[in-house]
């Protein structure tokens, strides 16, 4: 049994419900099988309530139709007997015993079975009725013997005529046909409990169960499903948290980035939480130094450690941002001359990034932003404008920005459209300055300086529009355009056989790093027509020169094998470091002017020898910068220079009148004009 009820149960729960949309019709059903079993009911109970009363009406009836005849049967017999004075009462007996059966013929209320029993056409007792009545009749108006007689044959028809007995019968028939109109309403009840119970048990099983099953493990897997969306509610919260700080902060520094930084401008401008507070933009000097000998790993990490700093020079409510480069804004309260002789300080100490000591400059762009100030925009391109500035002058230094400032940033900026044209137009054309054996006085060469016939604005110095250059990413197509016309003058001064020339060009740090730089020169060289020996190039000693795999290292050891000589110009004023020049295949150091220019004083004479004797060792020409007097030029001829370059010798000069010089003077033993150098 048990086993039958578990394969049962097993074979019900794998009973699922097929289309669970339509479930509400399964619902509709089994309420309308509730209800039809209740209304059944009802009627049913009504159906059994009605029968049972018209049974006991039709017996009480039939019952009344007996007494009825028994008293027609008296009411005869006394009248016959002469106890009643006249028929009256007879006659009263017969009309109250067929007013009954009258009644009773019409009445509604008697089952059809005993209706159709009594009163039907060919119904005996009908007939047994009739006759007794009539009988009776009889009785009342016959007279005499017949009088008799015709009771005795009212009193056998009630008797043994079986009136009596049919009507006794009746009853009985009344309450079988009773209990059998009870077992039929009992039947149908029975009936319509099972077709009902089947139906419900057929919903619940077939429905129902499979419904609920489905139901519930819809409502689990909701339920896991509901844990699993708060689960990943709150990552996406999270990561939305992640989101917004990545999109606010920068990711090497963590630092808000410039959207933030204009954030927090707009935010206080507009709740006027700002109060004269101080804008700082902060540059790195030496940043491009760094990334460039060190590599972008430190360059990061000094980064890094620069922003941590300036987080601490200010208060919790102040602001600091990345910009981007090496460039940080700083929102403070405090008065810009305390925040940033605080930055200064803490910018001042070498950062140790991984066990190395780098030291770092800044410069700073400052201004006052407050109440006054429109927007955030303005205030930090104003601090841009002033940090360009403090970088102009030298870096190390904190500008204030002013509206003349903006006017120099803007003149700045036209000047870097209106180069374009010069290079195009030919506006940009090559000087020349001489270059003087100190040994004998005679013409060693003569160096390429570039100056720009501006239109509107007259001569400017490489001082007024390099910067501007570099800047607009121009040296490369300036360099070339001073190259080729300085070389086409020289050509025709070989070719007219006023000079053999030896000609320095100046390379600027952007053309030597690049790629296409050896082509291009080795090109305009032999365009020229002059040789590989007559054109020496000049590298800032500040141009950094990385491995033997760096663009600068390949292409002066390119220059080197085509036979040009290079010279490190500026020498002492960069950081070039000993052990690399040994390795390079220079040919010359240009001693930079600002250590000539204090000779013969004892500190600057000293560097001076220590440099000629380390040019000795390797070999190298030394070219004495900025000589205007004739005392320097004797010292440094004593000191073992070769060659001196300055005003004390000769200007440098456009091309024209450079040409005029070389016929005056080529070939004789030049002396130092100090006059000359005077008139500078
Ligand atoms: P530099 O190569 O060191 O050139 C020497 C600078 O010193 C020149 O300034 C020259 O006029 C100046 N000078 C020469 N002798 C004396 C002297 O006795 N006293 C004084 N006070 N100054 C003297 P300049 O022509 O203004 O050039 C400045 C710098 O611009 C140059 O310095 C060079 O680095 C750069 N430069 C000039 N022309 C070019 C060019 O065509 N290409 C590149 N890449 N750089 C250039
Ligand atoms: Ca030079
Ligand atoms: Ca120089």
């Amino acid at each position: 049994m048990i086993a039958v009820l578990r394969q049962a149960r097993r074979v019900l729960a794998r009973i699922e419900l097929r289309n669970p949309e339509r479930l509400w019709v399964h619902y509709c059903v089994a309420i309308s099988a509730l209800v039809g079993l209740m209304v059944g009911s009802h009627l049913l109970d009504r159906a059994e309530a009605k029968s049972g009363h018209q049974a006991s009406e039709a017996i009480e009836m039939s019952t009344l139709q007996l007494l009825h005849a028994q008293t027609v049967v008296e009411m005869a017999s006394e009248f016959v007997v002469g106890n009643a004075a006249d028929s009256r009462q007879l006659t009263k007996a017969i009309v109250h015993f067929q007013d009954l059966q009258h009644s009773i013929a019409n009445s509604g209320d008697l089952p059809a079975t005993v209706q159709q029993r009594l009163f039907g056409g060919d119904a005996p007792l009908y007939h047994e009725l009739r006759r007794f009545a009539a009988l009776a009749g009889q009785v009342a108006q016959a007279t005499g013997p017949q009088q008799t007689e015709a009771l005795t044959h009212l009193q056998d028809q009630f008797v043994s005529g079986g009136l009596q007995q049919e009507l006794t019968l009746l009853s009985s028939l009344i309450s079988n046909q009773l209990a059998i109109d009870s077992q039929r309403i009992l039947g149908r009840r029975l009936a319509l409990f099972f077709v009902s119970a089947a139906v419900l048990l057929a919903e619940v099983l077939l429905i129902f169960l499979p419904a609920h099953r489905l139901a519930r493990s819809t409502f689990r897997k909701v339920r896991r499903q509901a844990t699993i969306l708060r689960k990943s509610d709150a990552k996406l919260d999270e990561m939305n948290a992640k989101l917004a700080h990545m999109v606010g902060h920068d990711p090497l520094t963590d630092l808000p980035n410039r959207k933030s930084l204009t954030e927090f401008i707009t935010n206080a401008l507009a709740d006027k939480s700002i109060h004269e507070s101080a804008l700082l933009m902060v540059g790195l000097d030496d940043f491009k130094t760094v990334n460039d000998t060190l590599g972008a790993d430190y360059g990061d990490a000094l980064l890094v450690a620069v922003g941590r700093a300036l987080q601490s020079c200010i208060d919790e409510e102040d602001f600091v941002a990345y910009m981007g480069n090496d460039e940080f804004v700083l929102i403070s309260a405090e008065p810009a001359k305390v925040i940033i002789g605080r930055v200064m300080a803490s910018l001042d100490q070498p950062f140790m990034i991984k066990g190395r000591r780098v030291p770092t400059k800044a410069s700073i762009g400052y201004l006052t932003v407050g109440p006054q100030t429109c927007g955030p925009l303005q205030p930090v391109a104003d601090a841009a404008v002033a940090l360009q500035s403090a970088k102009a002058a030298g870096g190390k230094t904190a500008h204030m920005f002013t509206t003349d400032l903006q006017t120099e940033q803007y003149c700045f900026q036209s000047l870097q459209i209106e180069l374009i044209d010069a290079l195009k137009n030919g506006e940009i054309e090559p000087w020349f300055q001489p270059q003087v054996r100190l040994s004998d006085g005679r013409l060693h060469g003569a160096e390429v300086l570039a100056r720009w016939r501006h239109p509107t604005r007259g001569l400017l110095s490489p001082f007024h529009f390099l910067p501007a250059a570099e800047r607009a990413g121009l040296m490369i197509d300036l360099d070339h355009a001073v190259w080729s016309a300085a070389l086409r003058y020289a050509r025709a001064w070989q070719d007219e056989g006023i000079w053999k020339p030896c000609i320095s060009l100046n390379v600027a740090p952007d053309t030597i790093a690049d790629p296409h730089f050896l082509e291009q020169f080795l090109l305009i060289l032999q365009r020229s027509g002059l040789e590989a020996d007559q054109v020496i190039v000049e590298l800032l000693e500040t141009t950094f020169i990385g491995g033997d795999d760096d663009m600068v290292a390949i292409n002066i050891d390119g220059l080197a094998e085509s036979g040009v000589a290079v010279e490190l110009d500026d020498f002492g004023t960069g950081f070039a470091s000993l052990s690399r020049l040994a390795q390079l295949p220079l040919s010359g150091l240009k001693l930079d002017r600002s250590l000539v220019s204090p000779l013969p004083d004892h500190g600057a004479d000293s560097i001076v020898r220590a440099v000629l004797a380390l040019a000795a060792e390797l070999g190298l020409l030394v070219i004495a910068e900025g000589v205007e007097e004739a005392t320097q030029a004797k010292h440094l001829n004593d000191r073992g220079c070769a060659v001196a370059q300055g005003y004390g010798f000769g200007r440098p000069m456009p091309a024209d009148e450079f040409q005029n010089w070389l016929q005056a003077n080529v070939g004789k033993a030049l002396i130092i004009n100090q006059d000359l150098a005077k008139s500078a």
